[in-house]
């Protein structure tokens, strides 16, 4: 038996898929995270058998807009299901109902789901689930599929449903003063053997356009059926809006039958009148934000020492980092002083090369599932989704819609799934607008990168310098996002509907199995991309090009030589020059097929012959530490500048190809980002360095500024390009421009 789950987002449905079926699929607490439908099997316990369970995107009706309801919908109708369990959230029945009276439209049988039924009880709500199906037309169970109750009940009716495989949908069309000729068009469509006639005559009625792929002659002589027989004092010829409302009036109509109360008061929270502050919102984020990245980054917590704790407290990423650093600084040790006696390239290749280079990434591993912590759990409560809303009045002036944002954040993580996730996006340019911008968000593997120079070159700030990165990348991608919706991907923009789930307390399974799903991702890729990568890298850096074994790491070296070559271009940008450069130019390639190669690269590069004196979790005292603290201010930022908005990684492209789905755009993207890279590190350089002499602090006041001189440049050139009829007042920007 195949069971699919459909239902509104945010229902619950991939919780339910993850109870039957065991798995671990990603539970999100905002629309839009399940874009895929994705299949498991399910052991029934009762009878023993065993069923295919599938998880649909989550859709409002089976008219779709966007690709991921295409998705649902061409399932729903592909007729592959046996049985359709319709989740609907408990606490927004009426809502929910909408779906439900076109899915019981199809010719499957349907269950609907009851989920959240714990905020009911929470809520004191006592809700009849014989009522709903009264009120629906359709079986019902009350259950909740995070607290795992009412499963067994629910498989039950599952299997009783699937049992009468011959139930014909029905259209509540039919009781309309459409009804006549619904009947007309639906006989035509039986008689032709079309499937789902119910269906799709209530489709045909509404000229939905995605009824195309019909016999051209079915449609013709339903057109001719429908023609002048529609006419209503309230919505004229507009026969869509007509059976929308129906659908409404008939669910409303329906539900005051139930004996609970199931228009729950909207209750604004007063969580929300802050967090979704007209003016405080996006201060309140970024100081959110600010300080999570504090808690992960910093070294030294100084203000503990007005509570009286004494100096050099670290925050609690690095005092576990440190932890870690000292554990793999002995292994590490032990496995030199074990090689001691064997030939001088074994210990070379296996504790200068692979060792080395793992754990160069490595360690940072407790800052990653920091980081990840904190974003799981503002994003499990519910805040992510509200910044989405905060977030839109700022993306639409670049051509985004604040629906963007969502897979925009997934991109911290990784931009494989954040690229993925556009298809959420309803409209065709949004999607490649987003796509193009997936890498300026520093995801999970650049954040060695960050940690280890920022660490190195700027110890006594490493926190804000993070920051500082995330920030460069947000703004550079509001600059281009502003800069190609102007040009390259001008265009309509559609308007953003979300709904605001719930505030809902984190939930501990699902945050754990989140980090250890990242972890496992990250010690994989350790394991066999790093250290492979490595090993090559080890060989390529000792060997020269007549393959002999150079003295250490040195220019003679193959990657000496070819990095060598190449450093001059990187000159201008800082880190081309003096006796590492090409050390870093080499970094630079290698992160150009997968970031978490940077630092492994420099920890080979930065040479073996300390490499067995890694202090515990101390970049310092390391030679990787020596290397990185050779860049001067400004040549840091730089580098991590190019790192981060350069080609994210090979897997990044892929799945940016497989979104666009056209080789030119795909080139132009890789050249997109590059000279951005370019570009952006080029500035960064140039103007850090000649202020070089204000410090830290200094150089990152001047930064902002000659952002804010570029960016006020940009759109007033940008706007003005626009045409005299938009009303020109200094905060408009908000409309395209009327004539
Ligand atoms: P989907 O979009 O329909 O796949 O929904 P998800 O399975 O991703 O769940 C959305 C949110 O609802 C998550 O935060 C879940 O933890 C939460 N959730 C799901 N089922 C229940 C339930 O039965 N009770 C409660 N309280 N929360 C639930
Ligand atoms: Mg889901």
């Amino acid at each position: 038996m195949i069971i699919a789950l459909a239902g509104n987002p945010n229902s619950g449905k991939t919780t339910l898929f993850n109870l039957l079926t065991k798995s671990t699929a990603h539970v999100g607490n905002w629309p839009g995270v399940t874009v895929e439908r994705r299949e498991g099997v399910y052991k029934d316990k009762a009878t023993g058998e065993r069923h295919s369970v599938i998880d649909l995107p989550g859709i409002y009706s089976l008219s779709p807009n966007t690709p991921e309801e295409v998705v649902a919908r061409n399932y729903l109708l592909s007729g592959k299901a046996d049985v359709i369990i319709n989740i609907v959230d408990a606490t927004a029945i009426e809502r929910s109902l909408y779906l439900t009276t076109q899915i019981s439209e199809l010719d499957c049988p349907v269950v609907i789901a009851l989920n959240m039924s714990d905020v009911l009880a929470k809520r004191g709500i006592d809700l009849s689930a014989d009522e709903i199906a009264d009120a629906a037309g359709l079986p019902a169970c009350k259950i909740s599929a995070l607290k795992n109750k009412g499963i067994a009940e629910l498989t039950a009716a599952v299997r009783a449903a699937a049992s009468d495989k011959s139930r014909k949908g029905a259209s509540l069309v039919e009781q309309t003063k459409l009804g006549p000729v619904y009947l007309k068009i639906k006989e035509l469509l039986t008689e032709k053997g079309i499937t789902h006639p119910a269906f799709r005559a209530a489709k045909m009625l509404e000229s939905d356009p995605p009824e195309s792929g019909l016999d051209a002659a079915v449609t013709a002589d339903a057109d001719k059926l429908k023609e002048g027989a529609f006419k209503d004092e309230k919505f004229g010829t507009d026969v869509d809006a007509f059976i929308a409302d129906a659908r409404y009036n008939y669910i409303c109509g329906r539900l005051k039958t139930v004996s609970a109360p199931v228009t729950l008061t909207e209750r604004v929270s007063k969580a929300d009148r802050i967090l979704t502050h007209r003016i405080w919102g996006i201060p309140v984020f970024l100081g959110i934000m600010f300080l999570v990245f504090h808690l992960t980054f910093s070294e030294d917590l100084f203000y503990l020492t007005l509570f009286g704790l004494p100096n050099g407290v670290p925050g609690p990423g690095v005092a576990m980092q440190t932890g870690l650093g000292w554990l793999t600084g002995e292994l590490i040790g032990a496995v030199g002083s074990a090689l001691e006696a064997a030939p001088a390239w074994v210990g070379g290749l296996l504790v200068g090369g692979i060792l080395t280079g793992v754990d160069s990434v490595l360690s940072f591993l407790p800052q990653i599932l920091l980081l990840f912590l904190f974003l799981s759990l503002l994003e499990d409560t519910g805040y992510m989704a509200r910044v989405a809303f905060i977030m839109d009045r700022a993306f639409r002036r670049l051509g985004l819609s604040g629906r963007a944002f969502m897979p925009l954040l997934m991109c911290f993580g990784c931009a494989v799934p954040g690229a993925m996730a556009t298809r959420t996006l309803g409209n065709e340019r949004e999607r490649k607008l987003a796509v193009l911008l997936a890498p300026f968000f520093s995801c999970g593997a650049k954040l060695p990168v960050w940690a280890a120079v920022c660490s190195a070159v700027f110890p006594a700030h490493s926190d804000i310098a993070v920051f500082g990165v995330y920030v460069l990348g947000i703004a550079v991608a509001i600059l281009a996002a502003f800069i190609l919706g102007k040009t390259a991907l001008k265009g309509e923009m559609p308007p953003f509907i979300m709904e605001l789930p719930d505030y809902r307390p984190p939930h501990i399974r699902n945050t754990l199995l989140h980090l250890w799903q990242k972890m496992k991702h990250f010690l994989f890729r350790a394991a066999t991309i790093i250290a492979g990568a490595t090993v090559i890298i080890w060989f390529l850096s000792n060997f020269s090009f007549g393959f002999k074994l150079v003295e250490e790491t040195s220019k003679e070296s193959i990657l000496g030589v070819l990095g060598g070559a190449f450093a001059p271009i990187f000159a201008p940008l800082g880190f081309g020059t003096g006796e590492n450069g090409w050390k870093f130019v080499v970094a630079v390639f290698t992160g150009l097929i997968a970031k978490e190669m940077v630092v492994a690269t420099m920890g080979v590069l930065a040479g073996t012959e300390d490499a067995l004196e890694i202090e515990a979790g101390e970049l310092a005292g390391t030679s990787l530490g020596l290397m990185l603290s050779g860049l001067s201010g400004s040549a840091a930022f730089a580098f991590m500048a190019f790192n981060l908005l350069s080609v994210p990684c090979m897997a990044a492209v892929a799945a940016a190809h497989a979104e666009f789905k056209n080789v030119k755009f795909t080139l132009f993207a890789i050249a997109f980002w590059i000279v951005t890279a370019y570009v952006v590190s080029l500035a960064v350089y140039q103007i850090g360095s000649m202020f070089e002499g204000l410090g830290f602090v200094g150089g990152i006041v001047v930064l902002g500024a000659a952002a804010l001189v570029v960016f006020t440049l940009v759109f007033n050139f940008l706007r003005k390009k626009k045409g005299k009829s938009c009303c020109g007042g200094d905060g408009c920007g908000g409309c395209n421009g009327c004539g």
